[in-house]
């Protein structure tokens, strides 16, 4: 009989490599648009946070490129690409 696994133990089966520069990238002066704020609560993989300066910081390891951050604060804000072929994440569970 196989075990039922939570949405935390399946990403944590997924594989990331990383590429030589982030996919993603906030523009430079917009670490402090309230257009940005909302990736804090919808990134499910929870990479982005604020910092004590109010600046919204994103910390691309563990990416799944699902483009929810690209949609809730759209490409005035974020650089957003596709990692280069071979890079980024691999599922591993469906
Ligand atoms: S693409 Fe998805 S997982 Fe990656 S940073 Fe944006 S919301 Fe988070």
């Amino acid at each position: 009989m196989s075990e039922r696994l939570d949405l935390k133990a399946k990403l944590g089966l997924d594989v990331f490599k990383p590429a030589l520069e982030p996919h993603i990238k906030i523009k430079q002066g917009m670490e402090k648009d309230l257009r940005l704020k909302p990736a804090i609560r919808a990134c499910p993989a929870g990479l982005y946070s604020e910092n004590d300066n109010g600046e919204v910081v994103l910390t691309i390891d563990g990416c799944l490129e699902c483009g929810t951050c690209r949609l809730v604060c759209g490409t005035e804000i974020l650089d957003w690409n596709y990692p280069p072929g071979g890079t980024g994440v691999q599922y591993r569970f469906g």
